[in-house]
């Protein structure tokens, strides 16, 4: 069998870390082609090392500069480059056969793009990438007849729960809904009153996944979930009312699709990334990821219920946002991203967040996006507002 190229796009996240820990087991399928990281450049330096990539990447030439010596200086031969073009350089290069595009937010989209242009084997769990642009991401996909697999656990498990023909139709395939699984987050249970003086620290803190910081905050105010109904849409071409959403606080069961003939099928496992990591990295094989088996005697329960919108309500902006379509989704995203940061610098509390959204949202008409400046355009108006309303607050 001849090595996979790899290119780990948010190579220093923990889809990154994660990834490289599954890459590394299996030293017989995947070599790495290139690795990106954009601030944690010690990080970077131990990885370049351990894996031996032909070129590395990080934001700015100062940084270049100094990662390119220590790797000089350590005997390494991996190139150093720098910027945007550079992430677009190694996602679509000749010698690559996948991409797993791990960045956090819209500084992903170039290059995940990129990479869907030139038609590689995109692994993608920089979701607001898809959720920004999605009418013109899948079409890109459908043009170059890339091979887009999801890493995001729900949409992954959606995935292995699909028939294999599932893009005739989903009703076609006799789906009736797809049931898009949540935890609920830390604060499924906090009085609603002390949602307004919650800490970044205790909004980082999951019950059940480690991740980087935008996604627990994320996950937090369920706009994570709201971001991953937009996403299931366009991977799955579902309507929103296609897709219900299940509090499920123990995260075992990743999501499941309901069937006209009553069937449901799930996919479960111990919330370890590393699973649908290796499930997109060696399909339609499958190959050893780490991960503990499920122990169902250790489980003691599974619990369900629905969701709040009262108590999370980032979850209806997104539908609405969804159901609205054009830019809104677009606009949704970047508001959040300069919301979540916001909060995360302590300008704004956890509750204006999902305020910050609603104006931006209210106050921007939603268009047709043809073209990606469309899509670019859209997201900087968002910015520009949302970064007013945080000023506007963060005084008051
Ligand atoms: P993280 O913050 O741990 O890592 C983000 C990566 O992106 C880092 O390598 C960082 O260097 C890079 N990066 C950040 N800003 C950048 C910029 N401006 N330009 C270039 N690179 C930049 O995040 P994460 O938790 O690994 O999440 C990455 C993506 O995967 C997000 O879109 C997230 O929603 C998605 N995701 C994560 C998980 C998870 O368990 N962590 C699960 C599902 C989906
Ligand atoms: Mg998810």
């Amino acid at each position: 069998m001849s090595l996979q190229q790899i290119t780990v796009l948010g190579a220093t996240g923990s889809i990154g870390l994660s990834t490289l820990d599954v890459v590394a087991r299996h030293p017989d399928r995947y070599q790495v082609f290139a690795l990106t990281g954009y601030s944690r450049l010690d990080e970077l330096q131990a990885l370049c090392l351990q894996h031996r990539p032909a070129f590395a990447v990080v934001a700015d030439e100062a940084s270049a500069k100094r990662l390119q010596g220590a790797l000089v200086a350590a005997g390494s031969k991996t190139e150093v480059l720098f910027g945007e073009a550079a992430l677009c350089e190694v996602a679509g290069h000749g010698e690559v056969d996948t991409v797993v595009a791990a960045i956090v937010g819209a500084a992903g989209l170039r290059p995940t793009l990129a990479a869907v242009e030139a038609g590689k084997k995109v692994l993608l769990a920089n979701k607001e990438a898809l959720v920004m642009s999605g009418a013109l991401f899948m079409q890109a996909v459908h043009d170059s007849g890339a091979v887009l697999l999801p890493l995001d656990s729900e949409h992954n498990a959606i995935f292995q729960c699909l028939p294999g023909d599932y893009s005739r139709g989903l009703s076609q395939v006799g789906v009736r809904r797809i049931l898009l699984t949540a935890s609920g987050g830390p604060f499924l249970q906090t009085p609603l009153e002390q949602l307004a003086t919650v800490t970044p620290e205790q909004a980082c803190a999951h019950p059940n996944w480690s991740m980087g910081q935008k996604i627990s905050v994320d996950s937090a105010s369920m706009m994570n979930k709201g971001l991953e109904l937009i996403e299931a849409c366009w991977l799955f071409d579902a309507q929103p009312a296609q897709i219900q959403v299940v509090i499920h606080p123990q995260s075992v069961i990743h999501s499941m699709v309901d069937y006209v003939d009553g069937s449901v099928l799930a996919q479960l496992g111990n919330p370890d990334m590393r699973t649908p990591i290796s499930h997109a990295l060696a399909w339609p094989e499958r190959i050893d990821s780490g991960v503990s088996p499920l122990d169902f005697f250790a489980l003691a329960r599974l619990d369900f219920e629905a969701p709040d919108e009262q108590r999370f309500p980032c979850l209806r902006l997104a539908r609405e946002a969804a159901e609205q379509g054009g830019t809104a989704p677009t606009l949704l995203n970047a508001a959040n991203e300069v919301a979540v940061s916001a909060f995360l610098q302590r300008r704004i509390s956890f509750a204006q967040i999902p305020s910050i959204i609603d104006r931006v949202l209210s106050s921007e008409p939603a268009t047709a996006a043809t073209c990606l400046e469309d899509v670019f355009a859209a997201d900087s108006r968002a910015r520009t507002l949302a970064a007013q309303c945080v000023n506007q607050r963060g005084e008051a």
